[in-house]
């Protein structure tokens, strides 16, 4: 992500809601697409300080009551506080309060608004369209919660926000790293091919990544559980998950796609690079060369590899895949 600058010159990073040096109140202004200082303004609204921004917002309501959220809303004629637009996605809160909750929830709501501000910004509009997306966060009751998307509807399992349970998790699926942000794409992965591929694309679709309909869904699910991925999945896919269906192929390639593209965004906002992003060849290349240049950050660091994926041959066209499918940003 890249990161912004205050009035005072100091800079500000994307979840901020308060200048650490100037102590201005900042928020993320939707007419001029920046995290801006704000002035006071009227009595229930507050005003972006930049001149050419002249609509009074109102800040999000969870970033009134719970901290969660920086974004500002335009003020609604009633004066009522409002969700933002990402906010509002979020048809379904865990219970907050059951101690902890608050916590959880807001590591989801952040790492929701991150994943969506950069997939909007590289071509995958996430309002508007069918199906309508929408967000879940859910506690387990009596009945396991499962983490997974169904007709627009992202359902993630607050578990997840839990660190060590997070981890847990990741060590017995033997994944290379299990993140929130990881989760989002994946599920938006599977949102985006209903909405960009289904009935549209599907010959260059089965040509790829196969025939979704041969071995169905749940065979092809009880298949993987009880025999798990083949030896040679490397070669083929992205991931060893990638080899249940081709749905799930789909979608960690379409995860992977953005992870490229978010990590090249910050690489070029920085000048690590100077990429033309919507040149599929040079996101290729230049990711090659950032993440090798990550990867040892980490090794460094102690940490997981940043970039754990390999682009192997017949994983690269299905990448292209994910690529062609950006709308074209006016
Ligand atoms: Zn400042
Ligand atoms: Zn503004
Ligand atoms: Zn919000
Ligand atoms: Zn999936």
């Amino acid at each position: 992500m890249k990161t912004y600058l205050c009035q005072c010159g100091s800079k500000l990073f994307f979840h901020n809601d308060r200048c650490l040096n100037c102590g201005a109140s900042v928020a993320m202004c939707p007419s001029c697409d920046e995290l801006t200082a704000l002035d006071a303004g009227s009595t229930y609204g507050v005003q972006c300080n930049r001149d050419s921004c002249t609509t009074t917002y109102l800040r999000c309501k969870n970033g009134v009551d719970h901290g969660i959220c920086n974004r500002l809303v335009p003020t609604d004629p009633s004066g009522a506080s409002q969700l933002c637009d990402y906010c509002r996605l979020t048809t379904v809160l865990p219970d907050l309060t059951v101690p902890g909750n608050i916590e959880l929830w807001k590591r989801l709501e952040r790492a929701k608004q991150r994943v969506l501000y950069a997939m909007e910004r590289s071509g995958f509009p996430v309002e508007g369209g069918a199906p309508r997306l929408s967000f879940e966060f859910k506690a387990d009751t009596n009945l396991p919660v499962m983490t997974g998307h169904e007709d627009g509807r992202i359902t993630v399992n607050i578990r997840e926000a839990d660190s060590v349970a997070r981890e847990i998790a990741r060590v017995n699926f033997g994944e290379p790293q299990r993140t929130l942000v990881g989760h989002l794409r994946h599920e938006l992965g599977h949102y985006f091919w209903d909405r960009l591929v289904r009935g549209q694309r599907n010959k260059e679709f089965h040509a790829l990544f196969g025939d979704e309909t041969n071995p169905d869904y749940s065979t092809a699910m009880q298949r993987y559980y009880d025999q798990g991925a083949p030896s040679n999945w490397r070669t083929e896919f992205v991931s060893a998950y990638a080899s249940m269906h081709p749905w799930e192929d789909f979608a960690e390639t379409f995860g992977a796609y953005h992870d490229m593209l978010t990590v090249l965004a910050t690489a070029n906002h920085f000048g690590v690079t100077n990429l033309e992003l919507d040149t599929f060849d040079g996101l290729i290349r230049g990711y090659a060369r950032v993440g090798v240049m990550a990867n040892e950050f980490n090794r460094d660091m102690g940490l997981l590899d940043l970039v754990p994926e390999v682009f192997v041959p017949a994983v690269v066209p299905k990448l292209q895949f994910v690529h062609s499918l950006r709308v074209d940003l006016v």
